[in-house]
């Protein structure tokens, strides 16, 4: 990949100087790969960054970035075409991301909750989960029980504590070692990232997070579905 994922490290970077690599033309407007980018894009259940690039004689709205054979796309709104070396200062919209960084960090929350429970990953396996308008985490397995107040109870409860989330990169064997599971198909021969919850474990994640469960607030489990034997939890932010 040419651009440096800037928030992989630091997922409360609002802004970044970068230079553009390369420049497509894209719908009505183009699309750029830069050198360094705070921009998240679209991907793992976690919605689009939007935001601004601009140079001393040029401006565009970023509506749009998504990560294509392995390149980082930014898409430009602007009719003027960029040019390959122009140095740009980049600002995402924070209020967009920081809600979909809790309500990423939320799902994270639920997950552990249900792996505190016991019910993941022995008779659920963590499948999929999106943290965009409607939230929810899918579990191939289904339950012969109503969960939902004892998830929504201690989902709360690991909230309350405002235990700490922290990103590292670290090798496969080192994350194995933690992991309360691995989702298949990692690749085993570059550092992963890691996301661990103080005193519950780890799991590997690309996205954004937030720094504590506090930062999160309190989450609403609105419902569990059965869904052709897979198990759908749905929730969402309380404010
Ligand atoms: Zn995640």
């Amino acid at each position: 990949m040419k651009t440096q994922p800037l928030y992989l490290k630091d997922s409360y970077l609002k802004e970044m100087k970068a230079k553009v690599l390369d420049v497509k033309p894209d719908g009505n407007g183009w699309k750029v790969i830069i050198d360094k980018t705070v921009f998240y894009p679209m991907g793992g259940g976690q919605p689009t960054d939007q935001g601004t690039l601009t140079s001393d004689l040029w401006k565009s709205e970023v509506y749009q970035v998504l990560m294509k054979d392995g390149e980082i796309w930014h898409h430009l709104k602007s009719s003027d075409q960029p040019t390959i070396g122009m140095s740009l200062h980049g600002v995402i919209n924070w209020d967009r991301r920081y809600k979909n960084m809790r309500v990423h960090s939320a799902g994270h929350v639920v997950d552990f909750a249900m792996y505190l429970l016991g019910y993941s990953p022995k008779t659920l396996m963590p499948f999929k989960g999106d943290h965009g308008k409607k939230s929810y985490i899918v579990y191939l397995g289904s339950l012969n029980e109503d969960v939902k107040q004892r998830l929504e109870d201690k989902t709360n409860e690991l909230v309350k504590k405002d235990l700490k989330f922290t990103t590292l990169f670290q090798p496969f064997e080192v994350l194995q070692k933690e992991a309360i599971y691995l989702q298949p198909g990692l690749p085993i021969n570059k550092p992963l990232r890691t996301l661990r919850l103080e005193t519950v474990g780890a799991v590997a994640d690309g996205g954004t997070q937030v720094k504590s469960t506090k930062e999160v607030g309190e989450i609403i489990i609105s419902s569990i579905e059965d869904k052709e034997g897979n198990t759908v939890v749905n929730y969402s932010l309380a404010s």
